[in-house]
């Protein structure tokens, strides 16, 4: 029923103004303002996802891309939401909690990981997909197998994040831990020569190092040495983690979790672990 019909912005927004009446406004005709307007009037749903994680979640001009992004809309479907009532919002690793708390998004997809500490401040449902943490580095670079041999290394991960964050519980002795806002920017410190490694999420990396400006210039060492849980996170105290449990086995179930991952994530070459995924849902606290 509510399907996006294809116009210039101008129609839209001339169409959202009489649909909804609301008169006196001087806006410029080209400024539908950044409100997903839909056509009944119905409620909208702010989604928290990433914008440079290719395969994940990506913006693309005006199209968003990606595994997450595409399980988010499928979910969101199932809870009522059509297409023209999801806002997109950009949610970096370290904004996430706070995202929520502040309630400036109402879910999280943005292969962010279910870990206790977090649940402190926030909730989540799924997990949706299982990951591992590994690192990426040069092609050339063999001197590199695991994070056994990260020791005088130059390393880049991304702040408030469970990567970042297990390499300084775990291996940080002798490592220089760079942190960026994000892993785009970690490769972009890779290629450059200013860091030998880049570690996060394999399939995070799978999808950068699948980009055309990266292509033979670094590798997945493929060498997974965590289980990165990915759930949609929540504000605490929510009603909807059952709904979304429920959606998210029924997507498993029917083969469209399959297909979604197939479509965004096989072009990177990347191969999900089988005995992880698909996982099951875990009970809503
Ligand atoms: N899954 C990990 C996390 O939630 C790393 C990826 C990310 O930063 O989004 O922190």
């Amino acid at each position: 029923m509510r399907r996006r019909t294809v116009g210039s912005a101008a129609a839209l927004a001339a169409l959202a103004l009489t649909l909804t009446a609301c008169g006196g406004s001087d806006e410029p005709a080209g400024d539908a303002g950044g409100e997903e307007t839909s056509a009944g009037g119905g409620e909208t749903i702010r989604i928290g996802i990433k914008f440079d994680q290719p395969g994940l979640g990506f913006k693309d001009g005006d199209d968003y891309t990606g595994f997450d992004v595409d399980i988010a809309r499928a979910v969101a479907e199932k809870l009522g939401y059509g297409e023209d009532q999801i806002e997109f919002v950009e949610s970096p690793s370290k904004q996430r909690e706070n995202l929520l708390q502040t309630g400036q998004v109402d879910m999280i997809f943005a292969t962010y990981s279910i870990t206790d500490e977090r649940k402190e401040s926030v909730a989540f449902a799924g997990p949706y997909f299982v990951a591992g943490q590994d690192l990426l580095v040069a092609a050339d670079d063999d001197s590199i197998s695991g994070p056994e041999d990260l020791e005088g290394k130059n390393l880049c991960s991304v702040t408030g994040s469970t990567s970042a964050q297990r390499i300084k519980d775990e291996y940080a002795a002798g490592t220089n831990l760079l942190e960026q806002p994000s892993y785009a920017e970690c490769v972009t410190a890779l290629t450059s020569g200013a860091v030998d490694a880049v570690t996060t999420d394999d399939i995070i990396l799978a999808g950068l190092a699948a980009q055309p400006a990266n292509e033979g210039k670094v590798k997945v060492v493929g060498n997974p040495f965590s289980e990165e849980n990915y759930g949609v996170g929540l504000p605490q105290d929510n009603e909807r983690c059952e709904d979304i449990n429920t959606a998210i086995t029924e997507l498993i179930e029917d083969g469209t979790w399959q297909q979604i991952l197939d479509d965004n994530v096989g072009v990177s070459g990347y191969q999900a672990n089988e005995e992880l995924n698909p996982p099951e849902v875990q009970a809503c606290a």
